[in-house]
């Protein structure tokens, strides 16, 4: 390819509406361009990339014995509404109707498309386990598109289903795609970590795995041991309880006077005690029920524990301060847990039943209560583990302290067992001729998310420095000045010669000056920059330079190219 020819509108400002490093570089390095929202076109550079991508997962895929299929992105509704989707999805389902009023929505995932296809096709045990997979376009309308291709609203996402007959072969099939997400991310170049991960709206029971790619603007907090293998998104790490000691006030349950001390802080700041002596008290609307959650002054909520304790609603929120006036009779500050009345479900977490006095709501506005005691005086219903992990605290496994790190999910395996077999009706004759439902699990690998990953991973001040498997290509060659002749045929040459090795080379033949040349190809980040000038050409010279290290050398212009090809070899071998 030469540069000249290209589609590569590169920019030097930076994109205002790009937050992250690598949506900005995206779009100045000239590989992508928004249409809407989080709906993007793909240029020639960034289209390269996304193959590349896809080649490495492929081959991973099939080598694991999967099968490629392209399932439709139009569904059907009737299908989900058979797997009780249809209604729990909530509003990221893009739904749409035909000209006959009948519904559809455009694919989020596929797990009612191909259970209804393995209902239609798979009768005995001999035909399983399958493993069937597609590249192909998701449609999420997410509430907040961001980031590039973080976080689209159309994206590319490789999803295998995997279908067993029992639970151990489950376990094989899982393990199978477990192993070939570690190849494929760290054949992308990638720093990553799998981690024990919550399983959503996708449901099943099994377990799962999100493989994190490690970067500060990851929007994913992952616990992980120091010690150990112990790794977990923190919506999802398991808590210990800890006690604390018993507050300083002492004495009987009293009502305070607190004008206008709503928060935390501010009750902490007007009595003078530490957060753990107080009790968060929060009224929580799920759908439409309402629930008191209780957990200790210092923690922080954790929604998703919350949502999946309570059975898991569509939505999950603070009630708004109406509904908290007409339930307790009180502005939102000074909710409290004495005195709840009846039929309002409390649910508290482990941490506040061991509190031996605490300072709380009472209920009514401008007032808190001080030493009351949580085993006697609330009246709770349920206790759980809520709260969110706090670096620092003991790993469940080892003891070791626990670190905390940034991560970009970039895939997730599921163990799905038969949620979608029994309520689609998934069945085969097993050796007995009996009939058994069909045990799923189901792994995605964010395609399209992967390349913004690996940019937040591989960049510096001046762009993009691309891991050698994914790079658009591999060599980039400039030739300082289009005036000089012999320049101009010895980059020609070169680039003749590196394409007959195979090398994926492109040529910056435009009329322009060195500078820029040498600007464009560090922010789209070729590997390697071969520079023909007429000083060094002199000498039969020329200067081949990685992007990576910025290390340069003057090599022969017969060298070059097998040098080249090497350079490139060695960084493909894995
Ligand atoms: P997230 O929690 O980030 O919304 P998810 O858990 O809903 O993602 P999955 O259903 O597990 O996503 O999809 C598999 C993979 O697809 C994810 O691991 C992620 O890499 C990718 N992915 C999911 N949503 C998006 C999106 N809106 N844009 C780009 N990639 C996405
Ligand atoms: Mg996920």
């Amino acid at each position: 390819m030469r540069v000249s020819q290209l589609l590569n509108p590169t920019l030097r400002e930076v994109p205002a509406e790009a937050e992250v490093i690598s949506h900005q570089l995206m779009v100045r390095a000239g590989l992508i361009r928004k249409s809407a929202a989080g709906v993007y076109t793909y240029l020639p550079l960034g289209l390269r990339i996304l193959k590349k991508i896809e080649s490495i997962v492929r081959e991973e895929m099939d080598a694991k014995g999967g099968q490629e299929i392209l399932m439709p992105v139009i569904q059907p509704a009737e299908l989900w509404k058979e797997s009780g989707r249809w209604e729990v999805y909530g509003a990221e389902l893009f739904r749409l109707k035909d000209r006959h009023n009948r519904e559809f929505c455009l694919g989020p995932t596929h797990e009612e498309i191909i259970t209804d296809l393995i209902r239609g096709e798979v009768r005995s045990y001999k035909q399983l386990p399958l493993l069937l997979y597609q590249i192909q376009n998701k449609y999420r309308d997410e509430r907040r598109p961001r980031f590039g291709l973080m976080r689209g609203r159309e994206f590319i996402m490789k999803d295998l289903y995997s279908f067993d007959r029992d639970e151990a072969g489950l376990d094989e099939s899982y393990q199978k795609m477990y192993d070939a997400y570690c190849r494929i991310f760290s054949r992308c170049g990638l720093a990553y970590r799998p981690v024990e991960a919550d399983a959503g709206a996708i449901g099943g029971t099994g377990g799962t795995h999100e493989f994190m790619v490690l970067a500060d603007s990851g929007e994913n907090a992952v616990v992980y041991c120091s010690e150990c293998n112990y790794a977990a998104n923190v919506e999802k790490a398991e808590c210990r309880p800890q006690v604390t000691e018993a507050v300083a006030v002492e004495g009987e349950r009293k009502l305070l006077h607190t004008p206008e001390v709503r928060t935390i802080d501010e009750v902490c700041k007007l009595l003078n005690v530490p957060k753990t002596s107080l009790v968060k008290s929060l009224l929580y609307q799920g759908d439409d029920k309402l629930f008191l959650v209780l957990i200790r002054g210092d923690r922080e909520l954790n929604e998703i524990k919350l949502n999946n304790a309570l059975g898991g609603f569509v939505t999950l929120e603070l009630a708004p301060p109406h509904v908290v006036e007409g339930i307790l009779g009180c502005e939102p500050g000074f909710v409290g847990p004495v005195e709840v009345p009846v039929g309002l479900t409390v649910i508290a977490d482990e941490e506040v039943p061991l509190m031996k006095n605490a300072i709380c709501g009472a209920n009514k506005t401008n007032y808190h209560f001080v030493n009351a005691v949580p085993s006697i005086e609330f009246r709770i219903d349920q206790v759980l583990d809520l709260r969110m992990m706090e670096t620092g605290e003991a790993c469940l496994k080892c003891g070791a302290p626990l670190k905390e790190a940034r991560g970009i999910e970039v895939g997730q395996v599921f163990k799905l067992g038969t949620k979608y077999s029994k309520a689609l009706g998934a069945t085969y004759l097993d050796l007995n001729g009996e009939e058994k439902f069909c045990v799923m699990g189901c792994y995605g690998v964010g395609v399209s998310r992967s390349i913004a990953a690996a940019i937040e991973q591989n960049h510096d001040d001046f762009g993009i420095i691309w891991p050698m498997p994914i790079a658009p290509y591999h060599c980039i060659i400039v030739p300082v000045s289009t005036k000089d002749v012999l320049v101009v045929e010895a980059a020609d040459k070169l680039y003749q010669e590196l394409q007959r090795l195979g090398v994926e080379v492109i040529l910056d033949d435009r009329d322009e000056r060195a500078g820029v040349k040498f600007k464009d190809a560090d922010l789209v980040g070729y590997p390697i920059r071969v520079t023909i000038g007429s000083k060094t050409l002199a000498n039969g010279q020329v200067e081949l330079r990685e992007r990576k290290t910025g290390e340069t050398q003057l090599v022969l212009v017969e060298e070059v190219a097998q040098q080249v090809k090497t350079i490139i070899e060695k960084a493909l071998s894995f």
